[in-house]
């Protein structure tokens, strides 16, 4: 049959894919029928799932592709890993193509997984046929991991690591619980199938469902559902926005495990220099999309010059409060640590500080109750 323009199917792709998802899916739940399987297979499964997307979310992802933060060399070597062991090549590959997917987010001939090209190509179908150039191999967009010798010991040693996590784990906790097969197919298959989709759902899911709260530039979307299957990654269209931020959900209640095991890992000092963007360009572009969305809704409206230049006046207020509220703030900490300030000089302080609060939360509530009633 007549292939076209397609470029050549990666037979080794299709076969893990296959091969893994047919032993997840048929060959498990038989033997679980035939044999049963004891607590010991599900703990194990949770616990290895956790390390294998947390290596890649925490390390892969916010660590190398983004330098969100710093990591101690032995938290790095386990990132290196799990990253095997998740099986999704290694942390270099990984890291040089999520950079152009930044970089040229949705664009068809450049982003490697772009979400424009429909689910199944942005999910899995990227990595079924060799779509991408030899040109991107040079991890020239990558020089910074280079440098770091973890990475380089991974990438030069890929597959023998690959392949000792992913068949002497489970063999490992075969021997010791006595039951190899059944965490070959537990810890081995479904395993493996349920941290690749779930982390391929953030390329695919991600840049189709949910809202998006910061920005309409590209197709990335703010997901709390997905956010519980992908350990905090769902807050998507956040992250393209702001991708220097070791958070993905930056609200407390947020879930965001990723976030949680970073900031957590810094109390020991395994975590270093964890960047965070600044609040009031966040608080912004939330305000920027509001009006966008507003403006959208009023379009019809037989008074919309009017309301318009309302809702202009409101949002040009609105960010005026605002960085008057940054300011001030920057003004009190600042103050706070230069210990030669006088104390009734911070008292004034903190006293015009928290009438320019309060006119700024006044302004918001104004803003947000008026952009409500035209979305
Ligand atoms: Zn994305
Ligand atoms: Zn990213």
């Amino acid at each position: 049959m007549h292939q076209g323009s397609k470029p050549p199917i990666i037979w080794l792709n299709v076969f893990i894919f296959t091969s893994s998802l047919l032993l997840a899916l048929v060959a498990t739940p038989l033997y679980a029928y035939y044999h049963g399987l004891g607590a010991e297979h599900w703990i194990w499964l949770l616990l290895t799932f956790s390390f294998c997307n947390l290596s890649i979310t925490a390390g892969y992802h916010r660590l190398w592709s983004h330098k969100a933060y710093s990591a101690h060399p032995a938290l790095r070597f386990i990132f290196a890993l799990g990253g095997a062991f998740a099986l999704q090549n290694s942390a270099l590959h990984w890291s040089s193509d999520h950079r152009v997917h930044h970089r040229h987010v949705d664009n068809n001939d450049k982003d490697p997984y772009s979400a424009k090209r429909g689910f199944w190509y942005s999910h899995i179908g990227w990595m079924l046929r060799h779509y991408q150039s030899s040109a991107c191999n040079e991890y020239s967009n990558c020089r910074d991991l280079q440098k770091d010798n973890v990475i380089m010991w991974q990438h030069n040693h890929y597959v023998p690591l690959a392949l000792l996590m992913n068949l002497g784990i489970p063999v490992l906790l075969g021997v010791i619980y006595g039951d190899i097969i059944g965490m070959l197919l537990m810890i081995g298959a479904v395993r493996l199938v349920l941290s690749h989709h779930t982390t391929f759902f953030i390329n695919s899911l991600a840049h189709i469902w949910g809202s998006q709260p910061y920005t309409e530039k590209n197709t990335a979307r703010d997901n709390g559902i997905l956010a519980i299957f992908t350990f905090g990654e769902g807050y998507h269209n956040y992250h393209h926005i702001f991708e220097n931020d070791y958070r993905n959900g930056i609200y407390w209640w947020q879930y965001d495990p990723t976030k949680w095991f970073i900031k957590s890992c810094s109390w020991f000092g395994l975590t270093t220099k964890l960047r965070v963007s600044p609040q009031a360009k966040i608080e912004k572009a939330k305000a920027l999309m509001l009006r966008k969305k507003a403006e959208d809704k009023i379009a019809t409206l037989h008074n919309y010059h009017i309301v318009k230049e309302h809702l202009e006046a409101e949002y040009d207020a609105l960010i005026e409060r605002m960085s008057e509220y940054y300011d001030s703030k920057k003004q009190l900490l600042d103050n706070k640590k230069n210990s030669l300030s006088k104390k009734y000089e911070l008292a004034v302080l903190r006293v015009q500080h928290k009438q320019i609060k309060r006119q700024f939360e006044q302004q918001k509530k104004a803003w947000n109750s008026l952009v409500l009633s035209y979305t």
